[in-house]
């Protein structure tokens, strides 16, 4: 069923139930995020989509539509805010995009262009986390994790249902862990599909890296507004 809405000053019909997210997207309002992916279930671990609701800050991929919604978007103080959490992702890890496997085909990159970022207003933390080359078929830059949780909750062992990722410990402390028994059982395609789902360059499928020319990666392209806007999925 469907129902008035007002998103950006603007009366729009919306599906009751519908992830405000894509029901912002389908209007061609785009709402930036880095662990939610349309189609899949909401993790609501970035916040980087946050918008106001009613008068209330949050995350537009965990609010399901209402009748009598007055969404803001584009307000600048929100927009400094999803500009703000971007901003915070890169301090916290350590990020060298000219030399990154993922540039070009990165969504905090892509993020950070879009929202506008040059350079991040907060301190860099500059942690120390070890390289993770254990498994046959992957390679985890763990320094580059943004903890969105998607190869924790989407890719998970063919036979058994169990995962094949982990976020050990929490906080400043948390780190990205694989298990490798299971890491080593993973297809060719699997392998592809958690480098591809990873937001940033954390997993790196040992076989494929590298194998495309920057100047021709996927947001070099069109970029990550663009393909959303379209409706396409980030993976
Ligand atoms: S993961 Fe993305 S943001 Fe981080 S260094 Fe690589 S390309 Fe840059
Ligand atoms: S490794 Fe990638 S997909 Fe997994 S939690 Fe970290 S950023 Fe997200």
């Amino acid at each position: 069923m469907k129902t008035e809405i007002t998103l950006d000053g603007k009366k729009i019909q919306a599906q009751i139930g519908k992830p405000l997210i894509d029901v912002a997207s389908d209007h061609g309002v785009y709402i930036p995020s880095l662990c939610y992916m349309r189609g899949k279930p909401c993790l609501g671990t970035c916040r980087v989509c946050s918008v106001r609701v009613n008068g209330h800050v949050m995350a537009s991929c965990t609010v399901p539509v209402y009748e009598g919604m007055e969404v803001e978007v584009d307000a600048p103080d929100l927009v400094d805010m999803r500009k703000a959490l971007v901003e915070f992702l890169f301090v916290e890890g350590n990020h060298n995009c000219p030399s990154c496997e993922k540039s070009g085909r990165c969504e905090l990159q892509a993020v950070g262009y879009e929202t506008g970022m040059m350079v991040s207003r907060f301190p860099y933390r500059f942690p120390v986390r070890t390289r993770d080359h254990a498994s046959k078929y992957i390679w985890l830059e763990r320094d580059r994790c943004i903890f969105c949780q998607r190869c924790v909750e989407f890719i998970r062992d063919e036979e058994t249902g169990q995962k094949i990722f982990s976020i050990d410990k929490r906080s400043t402390h948390s780190s990205i862990e694989i298990d490798v028994k299971l890491a080593d059982k993973m297809t060719p395609k699997q392998v592809k599909r958690a480098a591809d789902i990873c937001p940033v360059g954390c997993i790196i499928d040992k076989d494929l890296g590298f194998n495309k020319p920057i100047g021709e990666r996927k947001y070099e392209i069109k970029s990550i507004k663009e393909r959303i806007l379209k409706g396409k999925t980030n993976e």
